[in-house]
């Protein structure tokens, strides 16, 4: 490794460090069950979606027990407005039936157990693991890896265990939970997916994806 990419790593940690130093997950939720079905519940649409349509869920489904008794078409109606809700909605019946079933309604605490409930991958184990076990994990999503690759911070631009490796291997074990919320605010903020604004973006001078455009 580089002294120059370690050099812009640790710049990086500290800006992040600064800027969203009081970042947390917006997600509402009461329980460990409530948070792994919120994310769950988040692929593919915003935070505060998932909020409104979980409000009536735990209301009227507020445990592993009663959502996975639950009738499907009661969870389609009110997961309806998070997007691709038939799979959604049969993926956190189905989840919840296997935590009640084999888990004792409790979540498990590892990744390769997490996986191989119905709708959690890699990166909804992650976030969760990262929130509820202050477990040192990286959660990698498209902001993380877009975000990553044009920095340079990471060479393979669809990779997402790649990446979480050389991530890794550049910032803390401290801050590796807070890293993920962090990257994707700042692709939020400044280094969006189709308007990036390099121009007022403090890493523009190490920057591999704005060099490559300016020489
Ligand atoms: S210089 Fe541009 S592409 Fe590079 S990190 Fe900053 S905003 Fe993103």
């Amino acid at each position: 490794m580089s002294k120059e990419l370690n050099q812009l790593a640790k710049k990086f940690h500290a800006y992040l460090r600064k800027e969203y130093s009081d970042i947390k997950t917006i997600l509402k939720y009461r329980t460990q069950f409530q948070l792994l079905v919120s994310i769950v519940l988040s692929a593919q649409t915003t935070d505060e979606n998932v909020n409104k349509a979980t409000k009536g869920l735990f209301k009227e489904y507020p445990n592993a027990k009663s959502l996975g008794s639950a009738k499907l078409k009661s969870i389609e109606r009110l997961v309806f407005s998070t997007g691709f809700y038939k799979v959604k909605s049969k993926n956190i019946h189905a989840l919840s039936k296997i935590l009640v079933k084999e888990y004792n309604s409790r979540i498990p605490k590892t990744i390769e157990e997490l996986v191989k409930l119905p709708g959690v991958g890699r990166k909804t184990a992650s976030v969760f693991l990262a929130e509820t076990f202050d477990h040192p994990t990286i959660a990698v999503d498209t902001h993380v890896l877009r975000v990553s690759h044009r920095l340079g911070l990471s060479t393979k631009r669809h990779d997402p265990v790649q990446t979480e490796k050389e991530l890794k291997l550049l910032f803390p074990k401290d801050f590796w939970r807070y890293l993920s919320m962090s990257f994707v605010q700042f692709g939020r903020d400044i280094c969006d997916a189709k308007k990036p604004l390099c121009d007022v973006c403090d890493f523009n001078n190490s920057c591999k994806y704005y060099l490559s455009l300016n020489t």
